[in-house]
């Protein structure tokens, strides 16, 4: 059992986040959101490490996210479109990030790199990222960040 585990993953429907990871339900607290996106989950994970004390943390993205289908600025104007004339909900979509993103890989490193620099988690935190490919059911491309020594580094801290 690892108590420590935080994952953060997409929504998608085709992914079981157990399987996933190679655990099993009560585990780990999983994260979904829309890509897997690490800033839609940082008030989930300040919760996860503050008050139920997880200490690592696995970013999932994955091959064939629909985060790379669209563009923000068509999703707020689709909003709004369906919500003509109505300013209170024009500002409120104009002021949100989608975080879509166009290169899976760099997705994986800016979001390793995003939770590694916050700081508003627990001081050595083991972040790491993945890759999900979905065709073959393998987690086979990991991310560190920033370098190999610092992994060291993270690593010894975790342990
Ligand atoms: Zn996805």
């Amino acid at each position: 059992m690892n108590h420590a585990l935080a994952s953060v993953t997409c929504m998608d429907a085709r992914i079981n986040p157990f399987q996933q990871l190679g655990i099993s339900e009560g585990e780990a607290h999983i994260i979904r959101n829309a890509g897997g996106m690490a800033k839609d989950a940082l008030r989930s994970l300040i919760i996860s490490q503050r008050l139920l004390g997880t200490r690592e943390i696995a970013i999932y993205h994955h091959t064939g996210c629909g985060m790379v289908t669209f563009e923000g600025s068509e999703l707020k104007r689709l909003v709004k479109w369906a919500n003509p004339d109505n300013e209170s909900c024009a500002a409120q979509v104009d002021a949100m990030d989608f975080l879509e993103f166009t290169d899976l890989e760099q997705s994986v490193i800016d979001d390793v790199r995003f939770l590694r620099e916050s700081p508003l988690l627990v001081a050595g935190t083991r972040i790491t990222g993945w890759i999900h490919h979905l065709e073959t059911g393998e987690v086979r491309t990991q991310f560190f960040h920033p370098t190999p020594v610092l992994i060291l580094i993270a690593c010894r801290l975790f342990e």
